[in-house]
C-alpha cells in the first residue's frame, strides 16, 4: 500500500463527545467508555466512533469488557498508534495511525 498523505494527529482525553465540537486531526478518547472518536480524513470529515479493545497508555493497559471490539490503541509519549487500520464507509478513506501520524493509504 502506498501512503497518499501523512497527517500528524494529537490525542485528547474527554469524558463526553459533542459532535459539533470535534476538530480535525484530534483523536478523542473516552477512557471510561473505551471509545476512540475523530473526524475522518476525507473531504466530508465524516464522524468516526470506534470501540477500543485494549487501551495502553505509557505501558499501562486497560481491556474492554466488550469482547467484540477490535481496535487496540497505544499512547506512548503522547503519540498514538491504532491497530489495525481504519477503513470508513461510505467514503472508503483508509488510514493507519502510527506514532502520532495518520498515513492515508
Ligand atoms: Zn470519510
Amino acid at each position: 500500500m502506498r501512503t497518499l498523505k501523512k497527517v500528524p494527529v494529537t490525542v485528547e482525553f474527554v469524558s463526553d463527545i459533542n459532535i459539533d465540537d470535534l476538530k480535525p486531526n484530534i483523536m478523542y478518547i473516552r477512557k471510561d467508555k473505551m471509545y476512540l472518536t475523530h473526524l475522518c480524513f476525507c473531504e466530508d470529515k465524516c464522524f468516526v466512533n470506534l470501540p477500543i479493545s485494549t487501551l495502553t497508555i505509557d505501558g499501562v493497559s486497560k481491556q474492554s469488557d466488550d469482547k467484540g471490539c477490535s481496535w487496540d490503541v497505544e499512547i506512548k509519549n503522547e503519540k498514538i498508534t491504532v491497530k489495525p487500520s481504519i477503513l470508513n464507509h461510505p467514503c472508503e478513506c483508509h488510514y493507519i495511525i502510527t506514532n502520532g501520524i495518520a498515513n492515508i493509504v
